[in-house]
């Protein structure tokens, strides 16, 4: 199956389109949730990342099947898991700080949770749902893995970046640069799961 010229992408986070931008390339248009309905909003009540993703996907769908009908539509849920915090913050990584959203706060209370920790893995995980209209729902995962920093270090890329480190790098995500996180990263590799199954799904 051939990807379609323009997909809309269940997200607010300005960050993650310009990123799904990079991975998709060129030749598909990535649209986000702000296209949809600039007021858009939606709760992330789920308890897993699928959960999550699937409540993004209805969120967008029931709006876009207005104004885009037969419009592809993805949906990204993802977070950094902490082995030595039995997985946390996970579905929580966005507000994790108190404040939805608040890259610097969420990263300054890991960092202040791992203070007296050894133990410095993590990864990133993302679960993908991709919805194409009268197919229905297809669920894509990609994990990351590496291990956490004591002080945060560069200044690209958003959220956990500046205190993550991928295994087989010697610089965290927010210092590498950002062709090699987009090809390493969690949402890549959920995304590399989603085009082996378009190239074999005629
Ligand atoms: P979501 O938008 O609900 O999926 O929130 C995911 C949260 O996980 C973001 O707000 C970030 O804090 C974190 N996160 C997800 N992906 C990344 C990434 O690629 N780099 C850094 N932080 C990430």
């Amino acid at each position: 199956m051939e990807l379609p010229a323009q997909i809309i992408v269940a997200t607010r986070n300005r960050h993650k389109a310009i990123e799904f931008e990079h991975i998709f390339g060129s030749e598909v248009r990535i649209l986000t949730a702000l296209d949809v309905d600039p007021d858009l909003t939606w709760n992330e009540t789920g308890t897993t990342f699928e959960e999550n993703a699937r409540i993004k996907i209805q969120a967008v769908s029931s709006k876009a099947s207005k104004s885009f009908p037969g419009s592809w539509i993805l949906a990204d849920d993802s977070g950094i898991c902490v082995e030595a915090l039995g997985g946390a913050p996970g579905v929580h990584s966005s507000s994790y700080g108190g404040q939805e959203g608040n890259d610097r706060q969420n990263t300054r209370r890991l960092l202040q949770d791992m203070e007296r920790i050894d133990n410095r893995s993590a990864c990133f995980r993302c679960c993908l749902i991709l919805k194409i209209p009268h197919l229905g729902e297809s669920v894509f995962y990609g994990q990351c893995d590496g291990s956490l920093i004591r002080e945060g270090a560069g200044v690209l890329g958003f959220g956990y970046d500046p205190i993550f480190i991928p295994t087989g790098h010697s610089q965290t995500f927010a210092e590498l640069p950002i062709a090699i996180k987009n090809s390493i990263s969690h949402r890549a590799r959920a995304f590399a799961a989603l085009k082996a199954w378009l190239i074999q799904s005629k």
